[in-house]
């Protein structure tokens, strides 16, 4: 098969555009997606400083390179989450990529901020992976606030995207479907919120990371056996095969046609936020939802018969 674009003997396959690409090719092909998302939704204004959350996956660490050729101000934003069998290694490949391309790097150690995973797993009633998302989240905005960063970027890719909108139109769920898109204006103390690679399939980032050598952090968390939508992506996937650019015409067709009818709802609905009495990040309580859960943990890990004798109790 040749290049679509050069006619030199190609390397990858791209079965969603129909096409294939030699490297070079497929490398200006990525960039033009990146290119073309940040232009159509205004995600970064020139002068704007850029924090990119960084777990250590192909998406984050592809994200920041990318954004970094453009000549875009990035610093990557780690949140260490305090996890034995899998933190340790995933910061060291943050800080091993960071370091090898001269990238500026904050790391959060929720052990220190008294929120590892593992104890909210022991001792918070809700699924680990809803609390642990909660709490990142809670941070890269934190951080970019009280660090002057005006936008926060996440590595989302096209298959995230339509798998979190399919499994949010199943349910019909409103406020959630108000919330998605690729670019969150900030409001209300919130950063806004981009995700530049929305238009590039997780095969398309995965051929990036592997082409520029990228070191990634590909073991999964000992806590991702219930993560959501693998059974969407898997439906998706016999959808894109059967009919290519399926994706894409409904995330596509999403932003325009059916995102704005919800924002209206979701405005009408909307709280009033003011920030936090502990932390001060915004919220619609008195004390925002992770400081609830760190007085959680430091409550019940003082109440832990198990944990008396070890000392660890505090
Ligand atoms: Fe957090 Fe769940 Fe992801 Fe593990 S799988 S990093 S617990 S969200
Ligand atoms: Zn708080």
């Amino acid at each position: 098969m040749k290049c679509r674009k050069c006619k030199a003997q190609a390397e990858i396959p791209l079965p969603s555009h129909n096409t294939a690409f030699c490297r070079e090719c497929f490398s200006a092909f990525f960039t033009g997606q990146v290119e073309k998302a940040i232009r159509r939704h205004h995600m970064i204004e020139p002068g704007e400083r850029v924090l990119v959350a960084l777990s250590g996956g192909k998406d984050s660490l592809s994200l920041m390179l990318e954004l970094a050729r453009l000549g875009h101000d990035v610093t990557g934003l780690h949140v260490d989450l305090g996890i034995p069998a899998s933190s340790p290694a995933a910061r060291a490949k943050v800080q091993g990529f960071c370091q090898r391309h001269g990238l500026d790097l904050r790391v959060v150690e929720l052990e220190k901020e008294g929120l590892p995973i593992p104890d909210v797993k022991r001792y918070v009633n809700r699924p680990v992976c809803s609390a642990c998302g909660k709490i990142k989240r809670h941070w890269f905005n934190r951080v970019a606030l009280t660090e002057g960063f005006q936008v926060l970027a996440t590595g989302h890719n096209l298959d995230d995207e339509v798998a979190r909108l399919f499994a949010n139109t199943l349910r019909w769920d409103a406020s959630y479907l108000s919330d998605q898109g690729p670019c969150l204006p900030a409001e209300n103390g919130f950063a806004r919120k981009i995700k530049p690679l929305y238009r590039l399939t997780e095969y398309e980032t995965a051929c990036y990371a592997f082409l520029n050598g990228i070191d990634i952090h590909a073991a999964p968390c000992p806590y991702s056996g219930k993560a959501s939508f693998t059974g969407h992506k898997r439906l998706w996937a016999d959808l894109e095969h059967t009919s290519p650019g399926a994706k894409i015409a409904f995330y596509d067709g999403f932003l325009k046609n059916g995102r704005p009818a919800f924002a209206r709802l979701e405005q009408e609905a909307g709280l009033p936020l003011a920030p936090c009495a502990r932390c001060g990040s915004p919220t619609s309580a008195e004390i925002c939802g992770v400081c609830r859960l760190a007085l959680t943990v430091a409550e019940r890990r003082a109440a832990d018969p198990s944990l008396q004798s070890g000392g660890h109790a505090g």
